[in-house]
């Protein structure tokens, strides 16, 4: 495929997020239940909520990008390799507080890549000055931040546990 613009690279970025996010959507039900920690389980709970939002709000930009783009042309592989070594995680025969530990682990890999995903679509997107999408991705980001935080609060306990398992 030939990129000619910035738009062009925008929408290839953004169709990578979401897929992304419609595996991230798939996989969150299945750590929700594996995890031990009710504070991990409501932490997971609570993002597979808003991770529902973060597909609406790409919906809505590719709303106005129009019928030409498919949003579900790509398959974001970096997002299915991410998931894939969590769920061999899961499929490993492990102590609880360390199965938690190491979810966490995975789970902030999956943030860092949003993060990297969405920090470059909500700078695109004030370069193609589009306001009103730099808001929506924007938030997103905001999120997907606020959600890595949390999983460090939470690691810095379910950590000393797992070492203590
Ligand atoms: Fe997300």
């Amino acid at each position: 495929m030939k990129l000619e613009s910035l738009q062009e690279l925008f929408i290839e970025e953004l169709q990578d997020l979401y897929s992304a996010e419609n595996q991230i959507l798939e996989a969150l039900p299945k750590m929700i239940e594996e995890a031990s920690s009710p504070d991990l389980k409501a932490g997971f709970t609570e993002h597979l909520e808003q991770t529902r939002t973060h597909v609406t709000r790409l919906d809505q930009i590719f709303d106005q990008l129009g019928d030409d783009v498919d949003r579900e042309d790509k398959t974001c592989k970096g997002m299915k390799g991410i998931i894939k070594d969590a769920e061999e995680l899961l499929d490993t025969d492990a102590e609880p507080e360390v199965l938690d530990a190491g979810m966490i682990a995975g789970a902030q890999r999956v943030e860092h890549y949003e993060i990297a995903g969405y920090g470059t679509v909500r700078t695109y997107a004030q370069l193609l000055g589009r306001k009103e999408w730099v808001q929506l991705l924007e938030q997103t980001l905001q999120e997907e931040k606020d959600t890595d935080k949390k999983l460090t609060q939470l690691a810095s306990h379910i950590n000393l546990e797992a070492k203590a398992a």
